[in-house]
């Protein structure tokens, strides 16, 4: 379920702010307490806990003699439903703690009364309540007028959920609900909760057999041969746009001595994320990030002003120790490749290097039809450096985006705290927000590193260092493509982009002369000689989501022809196969989204475009 996580008020910020007022909001957190009243309705023993919006929802917590069963989550709508009819009005009480303490013990309703004991004397100033019908809750507020206002909605699930979420609590029974402005929009969430679930990465990634994971190495996957194909495809187009960015490639070791990420400042503050290693003498960690190693490759040399900006792509494995156990799949790996770069640059080419960025990711991402948005992260509160250090740098991320013609938004308080820097997301097929790419512009590491360059006049300067990585992770941003084009990926990153299918043995010797010239063109191309019918195997391809299906006959064979069929339903019949190569190539060449299949046409692609 797609709720759990993305549960943005906690139990205090119900109580104490009830949040930006968002009339959706609102209206959810509304109809968390309709929820709560029909729930003591049919279990009159019921105890609750908290009931807060949350994104897309709401939900509530209750302490209940049994476990809820599907029938009751029906039974409860069904009450809801007759209180949104009664448009029963919120009125809203204040109490002093003492009342209020005595009014819900005497309600039997002992996890309210530990929430308002636990109130700080300024927080519990005004304890109110909101009354509607013969209900009434502990509620900072505010509230839809009455519950007539509370649009379409529909109870989601049931789960187990601590107290306070301590496990040494009780365990309470959480019933997640969703409600919206219309029924169409109400209509649009339960597709988009269905389809992420038909979606869902990890198992298309077992069906259509392009990677696996096993306990023997936790959060790391195990790539099959297709979803290498995949992998590869992506870093070509990745190299290419980079290459033509001004980049070369550099490779760094895996395993790198402690004193290193010492001076890097990861071993501080980094080093709980980190495999360390003893290697008997010494101390090692496995990499979690390339940014130190690509400053020792600048040391090796004097630079001067006329070596830089040096742009420098490091593709190598990253090792970070996350958690496992959770099911997370490619969304959080042990072992990942960042197409990561750095820019090593004078302060006077910062400008020119942050626009290139910019350009780089909308050009990386077009080719998947991605439109990127951005946000500008400013100055935390906790901070290096002077209020001019940050006015200038954050002034020099913000003309960037200028003159790109770019606009953003604020996340202010979101840089670290050395720099500022520039987030990049993307939205997918189902509307939803993926943040990928991070700009980030640093000049703690290049004086970490003591980094020098002779400078026009004879002098010494430090460089400045731009870091980026466009894709993110290739294990990440393979789950979100994944996810995003259904696993019916465009034939520029399909693993299979033809399947051959020779409708009887006769045609195998042809079939593999197709194959062969299908390859000959760079693409990648299958045969599919089993003595199963043509239908069975035009059905596992389309299973397989391949991009083209050519079914050789007699009169193909003859002709030296071959008959296509899309993944999206269109044939053709008898196409000289030297036009249908160097058609498919040149589509292959030009990255086009083809064949364009309904699966990525969706509403929420619509909504995001708009
Ligand atoms: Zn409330
Ligand atoms: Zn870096």
């Amino acid at each position: 379920m797609a709720l759990e996580g993305d549960e943005v008020r906690s139990e205090a910020t119900e109580l104490l702010d009830a949040g930006a007022h968002d009339p959706l909001d609102t209206m959810r957190h509304s109809a968390a307490h309709v929820m709560a009243a029909a729930v003591l309705d049919l279990f009159p023993d019921a105890k609750l806990g908290i009931g807060p919006a949350i994104r897309d929802g709401f939900y509530y917590d209750f302490d209940l003699p049994r476990a809820l069963t599907p029938a009751d989550l029906e039974a409860i709508e069904g009450k809801m439903r007759e209180q949104v009819a009664a448009n029963l009005s919120f009125e809203r009480s204040e109490l002093g703690r003492n009342e209020a303490v005595a009014q819900v013990t005497a309600a039997g309703q002992e996890y309210k009364a530990e929430i308002i004991r636990d109130l700080s004397d300024d927080q519990a100033k005004v304890i109110s309540f909101y009354t509607h019908g013969s209900f009434s809750d502990l509620c900072r507020g505010p509230h839809v007028k009455a519950t007539g206002r509370i649009g379409p909605f529909k109870l989601l699930s049931s789960a187990g959920a601590y107290w306070r979420g301590d496990e040494k609590r009780p365990m309470l029974q959480r019933i997640y609900g969703t409600v919206w402005e219309t029924q169409a929009d109400l209509d649009r969430y339960l597709w988009r909760v269905e389809e992420a679930k038909k979606r869902d990465h990890r198992k298309l990634g077992r069906d259509l057999d392009l990677f696996s994971f096993h306990p023997e190495s936790p959060a790391a996957p195990f790539w099959h041969p297709r979803g290498m194909a995949l992998w590869r495809a992506l870093e070509a187009w990745s190299l290419e746009v980079r290459h033509r960015g001004g980049f070369v490639e550099v490779r760094t070791p895996a395993v790198v001595r402690k004193e290193l990420w010492e001076t890097s400042g990861h071993w501080d503050l980094y080093k709980d994320n980190m495999f360390v290693l003893d290697d008997a003498d010494h101390i090692s960690g496995l990499k979690p990030m390339n940014c130190p190693e690509s400053m020792l490759i600048y040391k090796t040399q004097m630079r001067s002003y006329r070596d830089l900006p040096m742009r420098l792509a490091d593709y190598s494995w990253l090792f970070r120790r996350e958690r496992t156990g959770a099911l997370a799949g490619m969304f959080r790996v042990r072992q990942l490749t960042q197409d990561d770069s750095h820019v090593l640059c004078r302060d006077d080419q910062v400008d020119d290097e942050l626009r290139l960025a910019l350009s780089l990711v909308r050009e990386t991402y077009a080719p998947f039809g991605f439109t990127p948005t951005f946000k500008l992260a400013t100055r935390p509160e906790k901070r290096l450096g002077s209020d001019e250090f940050w006015d200038r740098a954050e002034g020099r991320l913000r003309d960037a985006l200028a003159a790109e013609g770019l606009e953003y938004a604020l996340d202010p308080g979101g840089a670290a705290f050395y720099a500022p820097k520039i987030d990049i997301f993307i939205a997918d097929a189902l509307g939803r927000e993926w943040q990928m790419a991070t700009v980030q512009l640093d000049y703690q590491l290049p004086q970490r590193f003591d980094l020098e360059y002779r400078a026009a006049d004879g002098g010494f300067e430090r460089p400045v260092v731009v870091h980026y990585a466009i894709y993110g992770s290739f294990e990440r941003f393979i789950g979100v493509i994944t996810e995003h084009f259904a696993g019916a990926f465009p034939a520029w990153l399909a693993p299979v982009q033809a399947m051959v299918i020779p409708i009887a043995d006769r045609h195998n010797e042809y079939a593999g002369q197709v194959v062969t010239a299908l390859r000959e063109a760079g693409l990648r191309a299958e045969v599919d000689d089993r003595s199963e019918r043509m239908q069975a195997k035009l059905r596992d391809a389309q299973e397989q989501k391949v991009p083209v299906m050519l079914v050789l006959g007699d009169r193909d064979q003859e002709a030296g022809a071959v008959s296509p069929r899309l993944r999206t339903g269109e044939s053709m019949q008898g196409v000289p196969l030297a036009d249908f190569v160097v058609d498919l190539a040149g589509r292959v060449a030009r990255r086009e989204l083809w064949p364009y299949a309904q699966e990525t046409a969706t509403e929420g692609a619509a909504e995001a475009a708009s």
